[in-house]
């Protein structure tokens, strides 16, 4: 498999002011909508899949299709996990050919166990080459009845998040400064001040989960501010879930499907051209 880590990736984005988009994909024709629409983008492209995604047919699977279509991509891609919860996933992850992790301790009761856990992963990952991002802080989610992303609990601390990415070594830090996942009920208030304080801080690349639905003016901010990755997955799931039901009556599953991918080909395009990462590949 010739995927590139989130390292080379990231660096180029930060040295550049644009992000990344981290697009969730599911199925072979979302998988092939986002890799398609970032190389009509000329787009670096970054592929995510989750513990959810990894149950509908496994980590070899999810990864070969992407290996598969990306052999034809003029685009880099890059493979990442997203939100492992357990050591377990990631091993399955890393024997299936990912480059690339995520594990997510928020899960844990106390910061050490995160600490604890987010290391265990990274002292597995590195000797492979593998990127490891941890995430300090809890990024919710926004559609339960009573969002709470803005409560402090889950909200990043600056010094910890300096603490934490030293004693972890991890290549990324997701953070939360008021973001959640999921569609917004109504438009996030990004705690910029608080972005500012941890990127003084922490030198590693900072990711924002929970992309969409952000409006255009806060996502530039925090990438000026240095998020240099976006993950964005539940606008395309609304995209691919609203082609379906919208499809004509009678209409043969394999048209309805190819109408679902192209609608996800249509918001990851947005995305790309909002984020600044089309036109990067040269
Ligand atoms: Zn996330």
């Amino acid at each position: 498999m010739s995927f590139v880590n989130i390292t080379k990736m990231l660096q180029d984005a930060e040295e550049n002011h644009y992000a990344v988009g981290a697009f969730n994909y599911c199925t072979s024709e979302t998988a092939k909508a986002i890799i398609d629409e970032g190389c009509r983008k000329k787009s670096p492209i970054m592929m995510i899949c989750g513990p959810w995604e990894l149950d509908l047919v496994g980590p070899n699977m999810m990864a070969r299709m992407v290996d598969i279509l990306s052999d034809e991509a003029g685009s880099p891609v890059c493979l990442h996990l997203d939100h492992a919860t357990d050591i377990d996933t990631v091993k399955r992850c890393i024997d299936a050919g990912f480059p690339s992790v995520m594990i997510d301790g928020s899960h844990c009761d106390t910061y050490e166990e995160n600490v604890a856990l987010t290391r265990a992963v990274v002292e597995i990952a590195k000797p492979y080459g593998i990127t490891v991002e941890g995430e300090l802080g809890a990024v919710g989610r926004v559609d339960d009845e009573s969002p709470e992303v803005n409560d402090n609990a889950l909200l990043t601390d600056p010094a910890q998040a300096a603490e934490f990415v030293h004693l972890t070594g991890v290549d990324a830090l997701a953070v939360g400064i008021g973001n959640g996942h999921g569609m917004y009920r109504q438009a996030p208030v990004l705690d910029f001040e608080r972005l500012k304080a941890i990127r003084s801080v922490v030198t590693v690349p900072l990711v924002l989960h929970g992309g969409s639905g952000t409006p255009a003016d806060q996502l530039h901010q925090a990438i000026d501010l240095g998020v240099s990755k976006v993950n964005v997955a539940s606008e395309l799931a609304r995209a691919y879930l609203k082609a379906i039901d919208d499809r004509k009556p009678g209409l043969w599953y394999a048209w309805a499907l190819i109408q679902a991918r192209d609608a996800v080909s249509e918001v990851v395009g947005r995305w790309m051209d909002e984020l600044g990462c089309s036109g990067r590949v040269k």
